[in-house]
């Protein structure tokens, strides 16, 4: 490795962790980037220039071994995350609740936990976590996804508390509707309902996430940039939306 500092990107094969390793690589960090499916996140980290490396956020022996391999993390991006299913309560699948839970919340706590002695002995460390309007305004149907990313919020916010007095920043972004695989892998695979999400409105692009990602990570070490909400202009709520 060089002597650049190193960010690491959890769930880096698609979508906003794809992106965010792109636009860290471009702002000068040497990017590590993990996430499940090999395939694809060989060429997302081709594309980006980051360094590739097998991590499912779930599973503590992969984590274990994730970090084993690291010498050196100046920035974790805790992106790896996302909705299954979008029933009412009345008809939650609490398999669905639980599923999303292990990867917004504990998958969360345990990266963080793993990668927090590397990010204080770097000096300048930061966390910055991918959450959701849906940690801000519980929506219908969205109950579990919104209990996992208040939760994931909720610990974001209480690390924040705890490092005080530490060299380490702690940012919490929450974006809105953003087009990536988010709605297919919610909706099980069914492309229709998933593009329906989007239909007659402009969503955020990966890229407009990665963008703040990007400017929070690299303002000087006094500055901690604590929460960012971003939206479409389309959109000004959780459900919210104009459409065209
Ligand atoms: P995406 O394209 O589906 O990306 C999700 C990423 O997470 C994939 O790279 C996936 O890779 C990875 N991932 C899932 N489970 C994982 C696990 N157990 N271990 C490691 N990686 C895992 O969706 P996205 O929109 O970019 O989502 C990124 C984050 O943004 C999520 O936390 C999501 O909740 C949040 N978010 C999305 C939106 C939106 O509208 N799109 C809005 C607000 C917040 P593998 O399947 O290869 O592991």
């Amino acid at each position: 490795m060089s002597d650049r500092p190193v960010a690491v990107v959890t769930g880096a094969s698609s979508g906003i962790g794809a992106a965010s390793a792109r636009a860290l690589a471009e702002a000068g960090f040497e990017v590590v980037a993990g996430a499940r499916r090999s395939d694809r996140l060989a060429e997302a980290a081709e594309a980006a220039g980051a360094v590739a490396r097998p991590l499912d956020v779930t599973d503590p022996e992969s984590v274990a071994a994730f970090v084993a391999r690291l010498g050196r993390c100046d920035l974790l991006v805790n992106n790896a995350g996302g909705a299954f299913g979008l029933e009412p309560v009345a008809e939650a699948d609490l398999d669905a609740w639980r599923r999303m839970y292990e990867v917004n919340v504990l998958g969360w706590a345990r990266v963080t936990k793993a990668l927090l002695p590397l990010l204080i002995d770097s000096g300048n460390g930061q966390v910055i976590t991918i959450g959701s309007i849906a940690a801000r305004e519980p929506y219908p149907g969205g109950s579990g996804y919104n209990a996992a990313k208040h939760g994931e919020a909720a610990v974001t916010r209480a690390l924040r508390l705890e490092l005080l007095g530490e060299p380490v920043r702690v940012c919490e972004i929450d974006p809105g509707l953003v087009e990536t695989e988010f709605s297919l892998v919610r909706f099980s695979g069914d492309a229709e309902r998933a593009e329906a999400v989007y239909e007659g409105m402009t969503p955020l692009s990966a890229e407009d996430v990665a963008e703040a990602v990007a400017w929070a990570a690299t303002r000087p070490a006094h500055v901690n940039v604590d929460q960012i909400t971003m939206m479409p202009r389309d959109q000004a709520g959780a459900r919210i939306v104009h459409r065209r």
